[in-house]
């Protein structure tokens, strides 16, 4: 700013304000509308469109940028401010401008930024929004901890998680991080500095992420720890299973500060803390999720076309998040899971029941957003009344919950309070059709609160009273021709003819002398006079204080509020999986302990969707430690191999939802991880090569699949040599069926045809292909997934199929019998051609894949025949055979 600007008192108030503010936008209220100055109107200008004027200062060289916004448009605005990244500080006049002497008193009520907003139309329905905070504690130079805390101010959801991780490795921290995908990410001075790659590789993987940065003494652990015992009314942190989680608790405290700061509110909808403890919840990493397009598909970012969006048939916005709270949190307790599936079945079967249920989901609002709206105090009476509407289903939704008895329904049946109380409140008090504002009246009902009542009267019926005034006047003088009359000088009085006017009652006071008429006023005249003209002014100010005071009645329960909000979700999900279960025809998955995953007749959820019914075809899995650790899957491009690989994934999360399942039957054990594989595409966005993303992602399974793991890997090495790819391929694959001697459950499907060898030797390795029929010179494909392994590629055929040029496709074929004669000239047998027709039955092993010297080989090799007696060979021979 030039400080050469001479300063009026509205501008060195605006300054004031703006210094307590500076990383913000500041919108300041001057009567109808919201007012940016200096550089924040530069900016403001630019991001909503709006001219950039000018308003003098004291001399008129100095001109000071300007521009405004008006108040009722504000959301809009303000909403494209947040999305392009921009926190708004919203500073209202605090006093009523008539009453204020000098300059009228205004105050910041708020602070919104990306991830702290509780306006509708600034919020996804379906999607939490979280602000998060972040504290590493740096043990030693490769051992740090990741404190992270979440909060999603709409919903009063608060999460806090600790993540081990080393400075050269933070994919744990970053699959941990963007799980919950937070808009905001609330950082100490000191770790904005340290952290700079950090917060840059997190923002690339968000797409978007406002950094803001608080004091470091806000991070602080005792100051922290106070701030949550503090805010949840506790002595200590036990109760919420948080107590040895310190690190988190840092930012978690912090985080708190900060929304009592930016809201202007105690956020007592904030009632607990969660732990996101790993063991509790099946992991998939960041890369995982978004190759099988859990929320979003992988090109695009869009939420149709992925498995949400199928399984999401919830009514209520509540339901619809936490739906996608459940895909993101796996279950990985047996009965938890169990719990669910048998709540499902039950409501599938209750067919009639779940449409009641759905159509009164369908008349209830997000409970949650409003209910956080009242706490913040930003509520209005339109709020109220979605409140009321939708506790107006209550008693109905509860009714029909006797019906069930699966004892995840029936707890939700008794936990689930009809809130009868609060409806009733509500009802009575709130106008049914009120208006936003809350200071135009009509908010309040009549027969709510005696003095409203009154004044409604005086309002309604104000010159019915004067003119009953003037009768009972009459009757008590005894003057039949008083009469009343009102004029602007004087407002309401009495007038009488002169001849009348020398018996008037001594309490009249004679005000005016016409030429044949006197005008009289009386004590009570003027008093209802007060009356009515005030009654417009008092009863928009008596409605206002009370809407307020039942908007903190109501924000007091707000406990109540939240956990039916919750149960109503976790309905609302359950019937919506029971919906699509019935729609889809999907089975009840058993939940195994025999860490094995059979799938029968299996479909991919979302291709089979997008489908004529009947035409997509199933396909069974079978893994086991046993014989089926890793199953290696060959077959020509479209054949159909990514998609068995991800139905299969897909299947498997589902069952940990406890939903059902896209197959005739599946046998599910309980999977800690899932990893993927799979395209490497969308990372090239992020600078880095194909192969480095997919070495990368290998690695990350090699050190962290355990034999309860379920991994998928769509090929690896094709980012580099044939002959460098395969033998990573090779090495992995032997790996990934050995790992801890028992092997990771593994799909694997591959154009690295020398990979089928590997059956040979590992007997938890088995082939698979998916089938084609081979047509003239062409190929039809049956996407059937059979047992055993093909050698065809069937490329030339594809690309023909792809819409290749036919002479290039007949060259194609030229080159490639060129390829296989040389190739036959150099072996000098047929093997290399058989190969190709024969597949497993003869491996064939380049030198490069010899599998490790089997044990008898290396006695026999390492044995000098010369020196041996006939008794020493015979007890090698023994020895030998005993390897076998
Ligand atoms: P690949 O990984 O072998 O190249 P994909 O799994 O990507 O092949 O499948 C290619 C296309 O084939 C899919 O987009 C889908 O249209 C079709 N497809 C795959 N599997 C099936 C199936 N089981 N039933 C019907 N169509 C399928």
């Amino acid at each position: 700013m030039n400080t050469s600007h001479k300063i009026t008192p509205m501008l060195r108030q605006y300054l004031e304000i703006k210094e307590q503010y500076p990383d913000t936008i500041l919108f300041y209220r001057m009567g109808d509308f919201y007012e940016m100055f200096f550089e924040d109107a530069e900016i403001a200008a630019q991001v909503l469109s709006i001219t950039l004027t000018s308003r003098s200062a004291k001399d008129e060289e100095n001109r000071i940028p300007m521009c405004g916004v008006p108040f009722h448009a504000v959301t809009g605005y303000l909403g494209r401010m947040i999305k392009a990244g921009y926190r708004v500080a919203i500073c209202e006049q605090v006093e009523d401008p008539k009453t204020a002497k000098g300059i009228v008193k205004r105050e910041v009520v708020r602070v919104v930024s990306p991830g702290v907003t509780t306006d509708d139309q600034l919020l996804d329905a379906k999607v939490d929004c979280y602000v998060s905070a972040l504290t590493i504690n740096r043990r030693s130079t490769k051992n740090w901890i990741a404190g992270l805390a979440f909060i999603d101010v709409s919903t009063g959801h608060f999460y806090v998680s600790e993540v081990i991780f080393s400075p050269q490795h933070l994919s744990p921290l970053i699959d941990a991080f963007t799980r919950l995908q937070p808009a905001e990410l609330v950082l100490s001075h000191t770790e904005m500095e340290r952290s700079s790659d950090l917060t840059a590789q997190l923002t690339t993987h968000l797409g978007k992420l406002c950094l803001t940065e608080r004091p470091d003494f806000h991070f602080d652990l005792q100051t922290a720890y106070t701030t949550l015992t503090e805010h949840f009314g506790t002595t200590n942190l036990a109760g919420f299973d948080c107590e040895s989680l310190t690190t988190a608790i840092a930012s978690a405290g912090a985080l708190i500060v900060y929304l009592r700061d930016t809201q202007k509110s105690d956020l007592t909808h904030i009632k607990r803390i969660s732990p996101l403890t790993d063991s509790e919840y099946m992991i998939i990493d960041d890369a995982s999720r978004r190759n099988l397009e859990l929320t979003e598909t992988l090109i695009g970012g869009h939420r149709d076309g992925s498995l949400l969006a199928i399984l999401d048939q919830t009514k209520t916005p509540m339901g619809a998040r936490l739906l996608r709270n459940w895909l993101l949190f796996p279950l990985q307790q047996h009965e938890q899971i169990e719990g669910r599936l048998t709540a499902v079945q039950e409501l599938i079967h209750l067919k009639k029941t779940r449409s009641s249920l759905r159509t009164l989901f369908a008349a209830i609002h997000d409970l949650e957003r409003l209910c956080s709206r009242l706490v913040l105090g930003h509520g209005n009476a339109r709020d109220m009344n979605a409140i009321k509407v939708s506790l107006a289903q209550l008693p109905d939704l509860r009714a029909l919950l006797t019906a069930c008895s699966a004892p995840l329904l029936h707890e939700i049946y008794t936990e689930l309070d009809p809130l009868t109380d609060l409806h009733q409140l509500v009802d009575t008090a709130i106008h049914e059709d009120a208006p936003v504002s809350l200071r135009e009246g009509n908010l309040i009902r009549e027969g709510y609160n005696a003095e409203l009542d009154h004044l409604l009267v005086l309002l309604r019926d104000g010159k019915n009273l004067i003119l009953a005034l003037e009768n009972s006047e009459r009757e008590r003088s005894g003057l039949a021709k008083l009469k009343v009359g009102y004029n602007k000088v004087f407002g309401y009085y009495f007038e009488l003819s002169r001849s009348q006017s020398a018996s008037i009652p001594d309490y009249f006071i004679r005000k005016q002398t016409l030429v044949n008429a006197e005008r009289f006023i009386t004590p009570e005249l003027k008093e209802l006079e007060q009356s009515i003209l005030t009654a417009q002014e008092r009863r928009l100010e008596l409605e206002y204080s009370l809407f307020l005071d039942l908007r903190d009645q109501l924000a007091r329960h707000s406990r109540r509020l939240l956990d039916t909000a919750n149960l109503i979700a976790r309905l609302d999900v359950l019937a919506s999986f029971a919906e699509t279960a019935t729609e889809y025809r999907y089975c009840r998955p058993t939940i195994n302990n025999e860490e094995s995953i059979t799938i029968i007749e299996g479909r991919h959820p979302v291709i089979e969707k997008s489908m004529e019914p009947g035409r997509f075809v199933p396909n069974d899995v079978q893994l086991d430690q046993k014989t089926h650790g890793l199953l290696i899957i060959t077959g020509p491009n479209m054949a159909g191999k990514s998609t068995v690989l991800r139905q299969s994934a897909l299947i498997v999360l589902m069952a940990h939802l406890g939903s059902f399942v896209p197959a005739e039957s599946a046998s599910i054990c309980l999977v800690d991880r899932i990893f993927t594989r799979v395209g490497a595409m969308d990372d090239l966005r992020r600078g880095q090569s194909t192969f480095m993303v997919e070495m990368n992602e290998t690695a990350n399974i090699l050190n962290n699949a355990t034999k309860n793991s379920l991994v998928i890997l769509d090929e690896i090495g094709r980012g580099t040599s044939t002959y460098d790819g395969l033998a990573i391929a090779w090495a992995v694959s032997e790996e990934l069926a050995q790992k801890d001697g028992v092997g990771i459950k593994t799909l694997f499907a591959t154009h690295y045809h020398e990979l089928i060898d590997l059956a040979a030797t590992n007997t938890n390795i088995q082939n698979y292909s998916i089938a084609v029929q081979e047509w003239n010179d062409s190929i039809v494909f049956l996407h059937k997934m059979v047992q055993g392994a093909t050698s065809r590629s069937y490329g030339i055929q594809v690309a023909s199929l792809a819409g290749v040029p036919e002479h290039v496709i007949a060259r194609a074929h030229q080159i490639l019998k060129n390829i296989e004669q040389a190739e036959f000239t150099r072996h000098g047998h047929q093997q290399s051609v058989s190969r190709r027709q024969k597949g497993k039955e003869q491996p064939h092993q380049l030198p490069l894949f010899t599998p490790p010297q089997h044990p008898a080989l290396t006695l026999l090799a390492a044995a000098r025949p010369d020196d041996l007696s006939p008794k020493q060979a015979l007890d090698i021979l023994y020895q030998a055979k005993a390897l076998l």
